[in-house]
């Protein structure tokens, strides 16, 4: 079927108007009229390549919701007009132990994301949400609960589970002591569901001016991470730090903020860390470094689902598609509240 969006043609052009082919749908796929789509920051590193491994032309975008347009004969889940959401995958092996766990996302043969991956049926490239329609096998595809303001709701499919998995993973709830590095995307996330899971919850930010904000995003204090004495008077206090941080960052100066049997979970940044970390600082006190990439398909409609119950959506500032370029700049900026939405209607402008 013919489709159009917005497409990276290298590293350096902006992104601009794309007609493209999208698959017919097989018996199992959903056909999703796209409505609005999130900006996540990886979307910017894919579109210029930071990683080395984006595939051109590239249509990034995997915080996707929409209305289901048709669905293939064995799709039972859903039916034409449901409200529904897309994020990171469409598609994995289905057989290996962490798919069998629920935990597609790590899949043992790959899994295929949403954008920049080579479908594992036909082997074409897939191309994401910043588009008008998309179809996906329905296991794929969640739920979205009556109730969230659509555009609000996209974020949840990226961002909300990246955070959302590692604070349950790591078993946050009340009484927890809960730090998240950095107020953007996934970092507002983060305030929300560590406070909504009942978790005392402070910001460490670079930024100065976002101590509003981020209080009535659910944080209890906030902490400039550049001002030594600040963080001195945190020292061993955490049991989770979620550190959204994209680029190479110093992790050394959040280590003695851990408390015994505390843990550091990189969620932002997947390349080599440049300033090695002390060892001593994970030896003593059995603190620990891990990390934690999106989540799983069941995990994700549980996020959903907690997030219908508790009324939470992501902060967002929508805008017609012609603008990704400058929201893309605003990105490297931190000049977001909290996360770029676009509005898919504009891309019949
Ligand atoms: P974002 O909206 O741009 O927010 C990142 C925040 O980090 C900024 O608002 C800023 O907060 C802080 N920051 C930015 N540059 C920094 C630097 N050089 N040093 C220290 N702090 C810095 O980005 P996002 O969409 O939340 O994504 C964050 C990262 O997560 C990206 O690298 C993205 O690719 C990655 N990601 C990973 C997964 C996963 O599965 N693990 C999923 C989605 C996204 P302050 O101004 O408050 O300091
Ligand atoms: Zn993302
Ligand atoms: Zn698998």
């Amino acid at each position: 079927m013919n489709a159009k969006g917005f497409a990276a043609h290298s590293a350096t052009d902006p992104l601009q108007q794309f007609a493209f082919e999208r698959r017919a749908p097989r018996s199992n796929d959903v056909v999703i009229d796209i409505l609005y789509c999130g900006v996540c920051h990886t979307d910017l590193h894919l579109a210029r390549n930071h990683g080395g491994f984006t595939l051109y032309p590239i249509v990034p975008g995997h915080e996707i919701v929409g209305r289901v347009r048709a669905v293939g004969e064995n799709v039972t889940r859903f039916k034409v007009g449901d409200m529904v959401g897309v994020g990171c995958m469409v598609d994995s092996c289905q057989h290996c132990q962490p798919c069998l766990k629920g935990w597609e996302q790590d899949c043992v043969e790959g899994s295929t994301f949403s954008y920049n991956s080579v479908d594992r049926q036909d082997g074409t490239i897939t191309y994401g949400g910043y588009s008008d329609a998309i179809v996906v096998r329905d296991k794929f595809v969640l739920s979205l609960p009556d109730g969230l303001d659509p555009a609000a709701a996209a974020p949840l499919l990226c961002a909300g589970i990246t955070t959302w998995s590692p604070l349950v993973h790591w078993n946050v709830g009340a009484g927890s002591k809960v730090a998240v590095i950095g107020l953007g995307g996934l970092g507002h996330m983060a305030l929300k569901l560590a406070k909504a899971l009942g978790a005392d919850v402070t910001l460490f930010t670079r930024s100065t001016g976002k101590e509003d904000d981020a209080v009535r995003l659910g944080a209890d204090h906030v902490v400039l991470s550049n001002d030594p004495e600040q963080m001195k008077a945190v020292a061993g206090r955490f049991d989770v730090i979620i550190d959204t941080v994209p680029y190479d960052h110093d992790v050394n100066g959040y280590m003695p903020t851990l408390a015994v049997e505390g843990v550091l979970v990189l969620v932002g940044y997947m390349g080599p860390l440049s300033t090695p970390v002390n060892a001593g600082s994970v030896v003593r006190g059995r603190r620990a470094i891990s990390g934690s990439f999106i989540g799983g398909l069941r995990e994700t409609q549980q996020m959903l689902d907690f997030c219908g119950e508790h009324g939470i959506v992501s902060d967002v500032e929508i805008i017609p598609i012609q603008k990704i370029n400058e929201a893309y700049e605003r990105m490297l900026k931190s000049d977001v509240k909290y996360r770029f939405v676009i509005d898919m209607a504009s891309l019949k402008a």
